[in-house]
């Protein structure tokens, strides 16, 4: 029995190196090509090219870049899968990590004359230990996110204390907009890798489906739970908890 239990772990994990090479490899493959073409369009539209042309080469170039974000979530997904993005533990500045993602999501908002103001509780420490880095990717994936899908009104950040001892403490970080909600069914599912709630506004919007997909991994992987409270039609707050020890 435990022969046999073995051997089929063996097995499966045979499994899951072939296919991570394999990915890796055409994703290498994709990369490359895609690149080309987009370089190949970048050339056309630097010389003349009458209006019609000019769009047409300019949607080949929009279309390549969104393959080529396709092909590198998909990769970061897989690795996550398999246990290959570890989380780093550093002593970092909070404040200091969330003003770095504040100011991009901030841009983007304004770009879409949306309001944008982060909160952060003044109960909350700034010298933790953990991981800026995937940290500052969650928030910028939930941040772009909220972005994207709001047409008018607001995006916001909240950093609220929910425990907290000698040495540790625990946070939750909020993402909240004014957008298009999500469906209660869907909201079940947007964190599924390729997961779209909504198929025409994917069409508006773009995206990979694996935003949601990566960042749930990543708290995950950071000991956290993450979810989302939406209403159609009035917007959405994405939220997850994690656990910091302190400096
Ligand atoms: P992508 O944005 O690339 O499609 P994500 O995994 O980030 O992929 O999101 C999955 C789906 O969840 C989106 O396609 C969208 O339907 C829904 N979604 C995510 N964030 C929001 C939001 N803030 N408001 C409304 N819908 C959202």
């Amino acid at each position: 029995r435990v022969h046999e239990m073995e051997h089929s772990l063996d097995e499966a994990r045979r499994q899951a190196r072939v296919k991570g090479e394999l990915l890796a490899t055409m994703s290498h493959g994709i990369r490359t090509t895609v690149s080309g073409v987009i370089g190949m369009a970048d050339q056309l539209l630097k010389g003349h090219l009458p209006p019609e042309p000019r769009q047409l080469v300019e949607m080949i170039g929009q279309n390549g870049e969104a393959l080529l974000r396709l092909v590198d979530d998909t990769l970061d997904y897989s690795r996550l899968e398999a246990g290959r993005m570890p989380v780093e533990r550093l002593d970092f500045d909070l404040r200091v990590a969330v003003d770095h993602v504040s100011g991009v999501v901030r841009t983007l908002a304004e770009a879409k004359s949306l309001a944008f103001e982060t909160r952060i509780s003044a109960l909350v420490p700034s010298r933790l230990q953990g991981d800026p880095g995937r940290l500052r990717q969650v928030l910028l994936n939930l941040g772009s996110n909220a972005v994207k899908f709001t047409e008018r009104g607001a995006v916001n950040l909240r950093i609220d204390r929910e425990a907290e001892d000698d040495q540790h403490v625990t946070l939750t970080f909020m993402v909240g907009d004014t957008g298009v909600g999500i469906e209660p069914a869907a909201q079940r599912t947007v964190f599924e890798p390729y997961a779209q709630a909504d198929a025409s506004i994917v069409r508006r919007f773009g995206g990979s489906g694996l935003g949601l997909a990566i960042s749930k991994r990543l708290v995950e992987a950071m000991g956290g739970e993450v979810g989302v409270e939406s209403q159609t039609g009035r917007g959405s707050t994405f939220w997850f908890r994690l656990k910091f020890e302190k400096q």
